[in-house]
């Protein structure tokens, strides 16, 4: 259960019932949890172990009544490890997270579960969001399993999989022209005249609480242990935020030290702010212009919590890597034929990402490293951009 809110900006308080969008600060909002008390309670080996979901982290989640979960099978992914891939890519040993499994086929379906039973659970009977393709897809899914209303709105040219998706399961579709920006200002305006609750990336504070669970997951796959290193492809940052606060969380509760995993951001060479930023060594990062890359989950030309994400890279001793649309897709084949997974580009990206730090000799040889795959390839079929 909450105890209150915090704004990552300046750390005031708001109440745990509160609906809130961003802080009046402008940044995003916290959960926080006694976690003081919950150490005594909640513990690797009280996790409730029935529910092969993220809701065995039930806890440390912001939905108070069990009945206003709202579940499809979202979470628990397999860890898998990829002796084949590692020997190619020259690093000790890599794992696979694949997030292809989740529900909608991609890592979205963490946080929309979270995201849109909390919103129901504090009276949200309409819910709307820009995408770049698989958070509308996630949204919508949620939204008809919890009976709220929901609008997307989505760039002319996120993959057709996605946007059959998005009508098939019921959802409002706005196509629009332009980037998710622009759908941004559309979801803005319907929010001020309809009363929309926004949902968009780290503008509301549960999202981020069901990606956290990624790091929970980690933690309880590897026996108890993080690993060395993670490579997250980075568009808006939720599932890295998500982590970095899952980390603190579990040394204040007793589970790790102060040890952490090295953080490593991937992004597109046509939409790199996060990277450009960390190159500058600037706490946030500006917009990035003409953003272009044929991942869409990576065409976010500016992050609400781009802060958080600079301080997770930072703080934790890790990185940040662009690159082209085609070595990505290098990364897909290698990924595919080495183990058997067919990613979407942005997971291809983490492979990529890992032979560009190899040669770079910022990774070595001896290396653990979890790669995120976090969508399916299947969902891009077609698509032109
Ligand atoms: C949204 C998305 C991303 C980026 O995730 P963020 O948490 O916004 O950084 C990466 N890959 C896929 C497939 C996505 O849909």
């Amino acid at each position: 259960m909450i105890a209150y809110l915090e704004c990552t900006g300046t750390g005031e308080r708001y109440p745990a019932d509160a609906l809130m969008g961003l802080s009046p600060a402008g940044k995003p909002l916290f959960p926080r949890y006694d976690l003081d008390a919950l150490a005594e309670t909640f513990r690797p080996d009280t996790i409730d172990l029935s529910r092969a979901d993220l809701w065995r982290y039930a806890p440390v989640l912001p939905v108070v009544d069990p009945s206003d979960r709202v579940s499809l099978g979202e979470g628990w992914t397999p860890l898998l490890p990829a002796p084949r891939l590692s020997r190619e890519l020259g690093v000790g040993l890599c794992w696979i997270k694949d997030e292809a499994q989740n529900p909608t086929a991609s890592f979205k379906a963490r946080g929309m579960a979270v995201a849109i039973a909390r919103a129901r659970e504090l009276g949200v009977k309409a819910v709307a969001l820009p995408s770049a393709g698989n958070a509308g897809g996630a949204a919508a899914a949620y939204g008809a399993a919890a009976g709220l209303e929901v609008h997307v709105a989505v760039p002319s040219d996120t993959p057709p999989p996605i946007l059959e998706e998005i009508r098939m399961l019921g959802a409002e579709l706005h196509l629009l022209q332009g980037l998710i920006s622009d759908c941004g200002a559309f979801v803005r305006d319907g929010v001020e005249r309809h009363g929309w609750f926004d949902l968009s990336t780290m503008k509301e504070p549960y999202r981020v609480e069901g990606k956290k669970t990624l790091g929970y997951e980690l933690f309880e796959q590897l026996g108890g242990r993080l690993p060395e290193t993670i490579v997250y492809p980075t568009g808006g940052g939720t599932g890295l935020i998500g982590m970095w606060k899952a980390f603190e969380e579990m040394e204040r509760l007793g589970w790790i030290g102060a040890e952490r995993p090295r953080m490593i951001a991937v992004q597109a060479e046509g939409c790199a702010p996060i990277v450009e930023a960390w190159r500058t060594g600037a706490d946030s990062a500006g917009f990035f212009e003409n953003a272009a890359t044929r991942a869409v989950g990576l065409r976010v030309p500016s992050a609400v919590g781009d802060f958080l994400i600079l301080r997770a890279l930072r703080e934790s001793g890790g990185g940040a890597v662009a690159l082209p649309d085609a070595a990505m897709e290098h990364g897909v084949r290698l990924l595919g034929k080495n183990t058997g997974v067919f990613a979407s580009l942005e997971g291809g990206a983490t492979v990529a990402a890992v032979l560009a730090l190899r040669e770079a000799g910022e990774l070595g040889p001896e290396e653990e490293v979890v790669l995120f795959n976090t969508g399916s390839g299947l969902k891009y079929v077609g698509a032109e951009v």
